[in-house]
């Protein structure tokens, strides 16, 4: 891994509580890293972060036991940069490039943390304010002290780094019967939805409200729900659920539970 000192390196930091994964507004390509960390060292940079990263290689730029100027406030934090545009279909960041980005950034959250002891759970704004330790985005940083504006990584799930951590995904109920519409699920599914729409930051994903009704918006919204699950199987190559049908049944609600963690 190559050493690219940024401009801004800030005063020691001794212990670290939060990981923090931003994105550049930059192509996800090989020789983003590079370019990124280039524009650290420009005198113009108001920013810097510890590590960049894009699908061919990963760059330092700031030491660990340093503060960067990532996302404020800094001190205790290790800022990540991955190579994205910011902008456009959420379902970038399951293309190959990106596929290959987080496969490389994955190692590289794990090292991080073992170094530091930080445990391997995703932590939002409220948690961050609770004082948890884990790893988060820019956009949580921003939520929960408002020091910037910043939003990225725009598009972004936590499963899609989560997932390459943890190494535990296991189809639920392979081959149960997901042919019944039901009232009751429905409802549960709605409720479960609207948790990951929010969590996710994933309007796709939000069946609009919770009436029991299977209608075109919870249609889409499971529709998309299972897009998603697919693309992050696809990613660390699990089989892959079979089909994106609106249908809610047991195999939809049990995935709907195993990702709102109940
Ligand atoms: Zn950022």
């Amino acid at each position: 891994m190559d050493y690219i000192a940024a401009r801004l390196i800030g005063g020691r930091q001794s212990t670290v509580n939060r990981i923090v994964i931003h994105g550049t507004s930059s192509a996800c390509k090989r020789g983003g890293a590079r370019g990124n960390a280039a524009w650290f060292q420009n005198a113009k940079a108001r920013g810097s972060a510890h590590y960049v990263v894009d699908p061919g290689e990963i760059v330092q730029c700031v030491p660990e036991d340093r503060v960067a100027a990532h996302a404020p406030p800094n001190t205790g934090s290790i800022g990540i940069e991955l190579c994205d545009p910011n902008a456009g279909d959420p379902l970038r960041w399951y293309d190959p490039p990106h596929t290959e980005m987080l496969d490389r950034a994955a190692p590289l959250v794990r090292g991080i943390a073992a170094r530091h002891s930080v445990p391997l759970v995703w932590i939002d704004h409220r948690q961050i304010l609770a004082g948890q330790r884990g790893i988060t985005s820019h956009h949580e940083v921003t939520l929960a002290y408002h020091q910037s504006t910043h939003t990225d990584p725009v598009g972004w799930q936590p499963e899609l780094l989560m997932v390459r951590l943890r190494h535990v995904w296991t189809p639920i109920f392979p081959g149960a019967d997901d042919r019944t519409r039901g009232g009751h699920d429905v409802a549960e599914a709605q409720i479960r939805l609207q948790i990951l729409a929010a969590r996710w930051h994933a309007p796709d994903v939000d069946p609009g409200g919770v009436d029991g009704i299977h209608g075109p918006r919870t249609a889409k919204a499971i529709e998309a729900f299972k897009r998603r699950i697919q693309g992050l199987q696809r990613a660390s190559g699990q089989p892959e659920w079979p089909s994106t049908d609106p249908i809610i049944g047991p195999a939809t609600i049990g995935m709907l539970r195993w990702w709102t963690g109940q």
